[in-house]
């Protein structure tokens, strides 16, 4: 690999007599993995599992995730092993009952779809992009995800100063020089130079010193990078404990994980682990930045709400349905006046599940339904497609359902639903949005089942 000087200069006094092995890790191909989405799936895969994330597990090749309809149903998200390790501080030190998570650089939505897994339905997740282009795709991988108590966002770190003291927890997955992706992403090799690395660091306290007040007292901060020099990392989470004056927490690591620390975080190696470069480390907030407070806001009244909403929708008493403008969208009871504040101090892109719009006498589902654990499948006529017509419909191409009566068919694949056509009887509108269609032909010789359920 064609590695800047510079760079091979620094990492040979970070890693002294281990550079050889580093060097040589990176000429491997990179490992794939894969966290699986256990609203979704209803077994565990016997593959090989990632030591620090409950539900990640290793593949031993890279099948072509596009050809698997599986993957467009949410059942799983590709991500990169190292970066799972999110969850041991989610899982060791966040003790509240309903926590109120922000994830502040959120596209495409890796450590977003875990913290929605890790909150398992209570609390709330913000997840945050401030690159308007960057945001359908997290918006598309949060709804297909399915979980409803997240809320997506279109906003710039100094846009939270306005939520002083709002999250229990905050996730700062900084833009970063990318070190650690030098294996899998040669631009980012393209891109590096010691003038970068600065320019990242400083940003990044930037970021850091933005987002701080929205912090809680006694809320957490996580702060990872996928890079592994000590401008972006050990000494940025130094400048955060003396200058903002966090709490600097341990992690409890067995010493069979191999991940390195020297006491100001935790630093994945590719010759060491089984995954990409990758820095995390926790901290606390300790001293009070004051609460936040703001008079509780009445949210869209019920009486306009289409009742069918109630059938299409799982345990209906527990989510409040509200409009925002001719959509109507579901979030868990207690979360919905805080979904509202948000709304009126930040741009929310999503709130909740989306259920659906009136049009005339008809209401018609919207996909996010299909994908949520909300759904209440029996309430729509199902239809389980082959592999070539799940393909032809997440390609928004003609499928027809000769066998099933007129109306909304809810279109699943191995029991994942995909989403609604309208059956007509000659024809089918497929609903599919056409921003998410695969524009790859389908090729079956392609497809490898990862595993069945
Ligand atoms: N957390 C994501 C995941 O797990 O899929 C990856 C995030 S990536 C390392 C960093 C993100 O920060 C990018 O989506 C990038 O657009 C965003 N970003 C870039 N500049 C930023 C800034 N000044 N403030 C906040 N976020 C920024």
């Amino acid at each position: 690999m064609d590695l800047p000087e510079l760079f091979r200069e620094r990492m040979k006094s970070l890693l002294g007599e281990e550079y050889a092995s580093f060097e040589n890790a990176l000429t491997t191909d990179a490992p794939v993995s894969i966290r699986l989405n256990e609203t979704k799936s209803r077994r565990m895969p016997s593959l090989e599992r990632v030591p620090w994330a409950s539900s990640g597990f290793y593949l031993s090749s890279r099948p072509s995730f596009t050809m698997d309809p599986c993957f467009h149903a949410g059942v799983y998200y590709v991500q990169e092993a190292s970066s799972m390790f999110l969850e041991q501080a989610f899982r060791q030190h966040l003790q509240v009952d309903q926590p109120l998570v922000l994830d502040l650089c959120a596209a495409p939505g890796g450590k977003s779809t875990h913290l929605a897994s890790l909150l398992s339905g209570k609390g709330l997740l913000v997840s945050n992009e401030v690159i308007r282009a960057r945001v359908k795709i997290l918006a598309e991988n949060m709804t297909k995800w399915g979980a409803p108590n997240v809320v997506v966002t279109n906003n710039d770190p100094s846009d939270f100063s306005r939520l002083r003291g709002f999250f229990d927890m905050v996730v700062v997955d900084a833009p970063c020089s990318g070190e650690g992706m030098f294996r899998k992403d040669a631009a980012s090799i393209a891109e590096w130079s010691v003038e970068n690395v600065k320019l990242c660091s400083e940003r990044q306290r930037r970021i850091v010193a933005d987002i701080y007040p929205s912090l809680k007292e006694g809320g957490l901060l996580v702060y990872s990078t996928c890079t592994y020099n000590r401008e972006e990392d050990e000494e940025n989470v130094r400048w955060m404990v003396d200058e903002l004056g966090t709490e600097l927490l341990p992690l409890d690591v067995p010493a069979a994980w191999n991940i390195a620390s020297e006491g100001l975080g935790y630093h994945f190696f590719p010759h060491r682990t089984k995954g990409e470069g990758f820095f995390l480390a926790l901290l606390r907030k300790s001293d009070d930045s004051g609460s936040f407070k703001t008079k509780v806001k009445q949210t869209a009244s019920s009486s306009k709400i289409p009742a069918v909403f109630n059938d299409w929708l799982n345990a209906a008493s527990d989510f409040q349905v509200s409009a925002r403008n001719d959509t109507f969208y579901a979030l868990p009871k207690g979360m919905a006046h805080l979904a509202a504040i948000l709304e009126s101090e930040l741009q929310v892109v999503q709130a909740g599940i989306v259920l659906g719009k009136v049009k005339g006498k008809d209401v018609l589902p919207d996909t996010a339904l299909a994908f949520s654990s909300l759904i209440c499948e029996e309430a729509f006529e199902t239809v389980d497609l082959s592999w070539k017509e799940a393909i032809d419909f997440l390609r928004r191409e003609q499928v027809l359902f000769q066998n099933s009566a007129k109306g909304w068919v809810l279109v699943r694949f191995d029991g994942h639903p995909l989403g609604f056509a309208k059956n007509l009887g000659s024809r089918a509108n497929n609903t599919y949005p056409q921003e998410w269609r695969i524009r790859m032909e389908a090729d079956e010789s392609r497809y490898e089942p990862i595993w069945r359920d």
